[in-house]
């Protein structure tokens, strides 16, 4: 079979190809590496099954060529983060909902047989009901998490319209070794494992019972395989680990000291799927506990050494635009 993978140099990216170059099928990557990276495919470097590519999904004409011949399409290319989607929601919508439709296009204008879509249940926003269903009321708190629903919203449009064969995944906070790390503040377990390597305290946001759906990379690659390996179309589905863990208790597993910061308007206190929909129509199942995953990431620490270590007053500066923006915005 020949796949390709958008976003492939990515944290999530770059362990599904290495899956679907294991399971010895044919994989294209795109990737404009602005966030993803080379090192991220180091394992499967000079696989003559892998093509990367390096172009931008907004950029419809020059993607176009590599979807001839593609069995199945995963599009994980994306802008991440909350605060630089806060100052720059051009550039997210550009890459995100334009990246999308550009995707979908030569996806349908190539006649591949199934598309995966990655989404994030960042569209939940702050919700009172746990475990989340799919069902769940839609409220994006921040640009991030409007393009990545719009993204989706046109996904299910390119299945009813053009009968392009597409399924959503609501990917809940997502770990494991190779969690993206660049100078932006962003995912919990990057700030701490750069915190933890230099011996300085975990930021702790609040008093850290706040809890986290955290759900490991390969569980979420198993997710991936089984919905595009499926008949079902047009369905949504949540990917979560099945439980919710709080910072405290990270935290506890990592070992350090800590220093608390404020909490950040718009911030959920819990994120929880419910995952029963995913199990019973595709029959997939989480099978990383959650102390497995973090005793893997730790093996994994020195991808960290270079990382940047953030602090109290650092972290003060990188979030005052979420402050100012968000914390004015009715909820
Ligand atoms: N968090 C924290 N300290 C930090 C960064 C994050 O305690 O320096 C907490 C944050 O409050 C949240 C969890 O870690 O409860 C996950 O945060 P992340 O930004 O990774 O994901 P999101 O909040 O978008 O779910």
């Amino acid at each position: 079979m020949k796949y390709l993978v958008t976003g492939g140099a990515g944290f999530i990216g770059s362990h599904l190809v290495e899956r679907l170059l294991g399971d010895d099928h044919t994989v294209t990557v795109l990737d404009n590496f602005s966030s993803g990276r080379i090192e991220n495919l180091d394992q499967v470097k000079g696989n003559p099954r892998l093509l990367i590519r390096h172009v931008d999904v907004a950029h419809y004409e020059e993607i176009k060529p590599f979807f001839e011949g593609v069995d199945w399409v995963f599009h994980l290319a994306a802008l991440a983060d909350i605060v630089p989607s806060i100052r720059r929601p051009l550039i997210y919508h550009k890459s995100n909902v334009d990246g999308t439709i550009a995707v979908l296009e030569a996806a349908r204008s190539a006649g591949v047989k199934r598309l995966v879509y990655a989404a994030s249940s960042s569209c939940y926003g702050v919700t009172d009901k746990f475990p989340t269903p799919e069902t769940a009321p839609i409220k994006p708190m921040y640009p991030y998490a409007l393009t990545k629903y719009l993204g989706e919203q046109y996904v299910l449009h390119w299945n009813k319209t053009y009968r392009l064969p597409c399924v959503s995944l609501r990917l809940f906070n997502v770990y494991g070794p190779r969690a993206r790390t660049s100078s932006t503040y962003g995912a919990v377990f990057g700030v701490f494992l750069a915190q933890k390597l230099a011996g300085k305290p975990f930021t702790v946001v609040g008093d850290g019972t706040q809890t986290r759906d955290f759900t490991f990379v390969t569980d979420v690659v198993d997710a991936f395989l089984r919905a595009a390996d499926s008949e079902i179309e047009s369905e949504i589905f949540n990917v979560g680990s099945g439980n919710t863990y709080s910072i405290n208790y990270l935290v506890s597993l990592l070992g350090g000291d800590v220093v608390h910061i404020p909490k950040r308007p718009g911030e959920p206190d819990c994120t929880f799927a419910d995952i029963c929909k995913i199990s019973q129509t595709l029959g997939w199942q989480p099978k990383v506990r959650f102390e497995e995953g973090v005793r893997l990431m730790f093996q994994n620490i020195d991808r960290w050494r270079d990382a940047p270590v953030w602090d109290e007053k650092s972290i003060a500066e990188a979030t005052i635009d979420w402050f100012k923006h968000l914390g004015a915005s009715p909820s």
